[in-house]
């Protein structure tokens, strides 16, 4: 047992005592087989919430009416779930109901694919109703039931198969695959929210070729925003060789780049229509620019260094290797070190300095001076010194007052 799932067992070994079944399910069981690092364990219990509740002394309740409750045990949470069966989804997305079942197979056969339908003992035993282990040691995604039918109740799902291909290099199943070329556009019904999760661990996965083909080949990609148009450029991507992405970041970057969307608003739009967070859009669309000074250039002016940040430099960097005109790493960030100021609060002067020595009044004015102040500091042209400082915006506002 992995050392997460040896922490967790005291956990289990306790709801067992008391009479009810726990097990290990879901990912933590699928990547534990696969030898793949865990990122949270997933307990399936057949006592109910308030049966849970009563065994331990610190539990939270994070998802009740789903039957989840974290229990705290010597500093860690594990989200429990009851057994459950789903029913009645009327919207593609969520069911209308959730029922509390005892039995384990049923909890296992609401779930999407075979290799996450496994469960596990606490003594290591795996318990594989539905042939997931065989499907894990082929390397195949397999809808659990008819393929069609778990589609129409969670559209969610087709995204899911796409992004473990790419994440554990799998092959879809040809069944499974086809239910989702059938049933692709219900991926509408879905929160975008939602669908970008996925869709960002499929280009950050080990395989992302393999989950671009499958989006490819199943139609999908016309329901991602901003990428119905992009069938040509999604291919180009999938039939490059070798590459990784290794953040979230570089993922939009890339992707906004080959789309063509190199203008700050552009960028802006694909992001706002994803939903993504503002520092994202912030971060992505310095990358962006950089990434076209360095496909022109090679290397971006002071400038640009300033302008753009060392993160989004990085980003931009990660990028251009992927398309074949990154440098080496160093050298971009020596002399993005090089700068003799890095943040506009660096500026020897403020407003308060220029208004306090009269060189300005408070007003528009005011703006241009420093914004000239700085540039001429990025560019190396005027120290960053009080005194040196206060010349040159005397200078600057004599001439503006010519
Ligand atoms: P990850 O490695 O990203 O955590 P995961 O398979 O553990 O992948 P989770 O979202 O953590 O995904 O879900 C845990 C388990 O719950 C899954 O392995 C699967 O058994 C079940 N599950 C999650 N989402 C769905 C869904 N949309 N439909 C059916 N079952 C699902
Ligand atoms: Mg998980």
């Amino acid at each position: 047992l992995p050392a997460e799932f040896e922490a967790a067992k005291p956990v289990l070994d306790t709801i067992i005592a008391a009479g009810y079944e726990a097990y290990f399910v879901g990912g933590s069981v699928r990547d534990t087989i696969l030898g793949k690092p865990l990122h949270d364990v997933d307990i399936a219990t057949s006592a109910f919430p308030a049966e849970v509740k009563q065994l331990f002394k610190r539990t939270v309740d994070t998802g009740i009416e789903h039957g989840t409750v974290m229990i705290l045990d010597h500093g860690t949470g594990y989200e429990t779930t009851t057994f459950r069966t789903e029913s009645g989804y009327q919207d593609f997305r969520r069911p209308d109901q959730v029922t509390f079942v005892r039995s384990l197979k049923e909890d296992l056969q609401r779930r999407d694919f075979t290799i996450n339908a496994l469960a596990m003992k606490p003594d290591g035993t795996v318990i594989d109703m539905f042939d997931g282990l065989k499907d894990l040691d082929a390397g195949i995604l397999r809808a659990v039931g008819v393929a069609e039918e778990r589609f129409h109740e969670d559209a969610l799902r087709m995204m899911r198969a796409v992004r473990f291909a790419s994440q554990l290099d799998f092959e879809i199943e040809p069944q499974t695959q086809a239910a989702i070329a059938d049933n692709a556009a219900l991926l509408t019904k879905i929160a975008v929210e939602r669908t970008r999760v996925e869709w960002e661990k499929l280009l950050m996965g080990q395989r992302p070729q393999r989950g671009l083909r499958a989006l490819l080949a199943t139609a999908l990609y016309r329901y991602l925003p901003g990428m119905a148009a992009h069938r040509a450029v999604l291919a180009d991507l999938m039939d490059n060789a070798d590459w990784h992405l290794p953040t979230i970041e570089a993922a939009w970057t890339l992707l906004a780049w080959i789309t063509e969307r190199r203008q700050s608003t552009q960028v802006r739009q694909l992001l706002k229509q994803w939903k993504t967070s503002n520092e994202l859009i912030v971060h992505v669309t310095a990358a962006v620019s950089a990434l076209a000074s360095l496909q022109a250039n090679g290397r971006l002016t002071a400038q640009e260094n300033f302008a753009t940040g060392l993160d989004a430099l990085t980003t931009a960097n990660q990028v251009a290797a992927i398309l074949g005109f990154g440098q080496p790493l160093d050298q971009l960030t020596a002399a993005y070190h090089q700068l003799p100021i890095h943040d506009r609060h660096e500026l020897a002067v403020n407003g308060g300095d220029l208004i306090r020595t009269g060189v300005v009044t408070p007003g528009p004015a005011m703006g241009t001076i420093l914004q000239a102040c700085l540039t001429a500091v990025i560019d190396g042209q005027v120290a960053n010194q009080r005194d040196a400082l206060l010349d040159f915006s005397r200078m600057a506002a004599d001439t503006k007052s010519d």
